[in-house]
């Protein structure tokens, strides 16, 4: 049954994890790598062509990929660990749950946000939520950091409101 609690609890801690890593090293000392993701949704492109612009289709590989890399390294050496060293056979199931938020924020993030993979489309309204939250990070830059559970700032929201209805006016 522990195994069960620790695969949650892999699962929860990575969201503050993620959001925690995204504010202070992506978009800190770590920007140099995590700008490639930015860039096609640059803000020097301006806001309206920004707006329409804002998920385009992946061009391959970007320099931000090595951050799941790395991430799946780690996840996958917690992982040998619990299977090599019989007292941290615990670690086992944490890192099945780091896997699954992981692969929750493949889904949500490059499938059903970014579009990355072009024959496997996912409706956005059943993630309407990440992927306005989403979208308001990549516009202003700031604030929702995490992914799973973005919480977006109300003066932000009303900002992005502002912004879609006047881009949707003009056409
Ligand atoms: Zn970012
Ligand atoms: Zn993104």
């Amino acid at each position: 049954m522990v195994e069960v609690y620790l695969f949650f609890l892999g699962l929860v801690v990575m969201e503050p994890i993620t959001y925690l890593s995204h504010r202070y090293i992506f978009h800190g000392f770590g920007v140099p790598l995590h700008r490639s993701h930015h860039s096609s949704h640059n803000r020097r492109e301006g806001q309206k062509k920004l707006i329409h612009n804002f998920a385009p289709k992946s061009n391959g590989w970007e320099l931000n990929d090595f951050y799941p890399g790395i991430s799946a390294l780690i996840t996958m050496s917690v992982i040998a660990l619990g299977i090599f060293v019989p007292s941290l056979k615990y670690l086992i199931s944490f890192g099945f749950g780091i896997t699954a938020y992981g692969l929750l924020y493949f889904l949500i993030h490059d499938i059903v946000v970014h579009g990355r993979i072009p024959f496997f489309r996912i409706k956005k309204n059943i993630f309407s939520w990440h992927y306005h939250s989403h979208r308001i990070h990549h516009l202003f830059g700031g604030e929702p950091y995490g992914l799973l559970f973005p919480i977006v700032p109300s003066a932000l929201k009303k900002r992005y409101h502002q912004l879609t209805l006047k881009n949707s006016s003009h056409e």
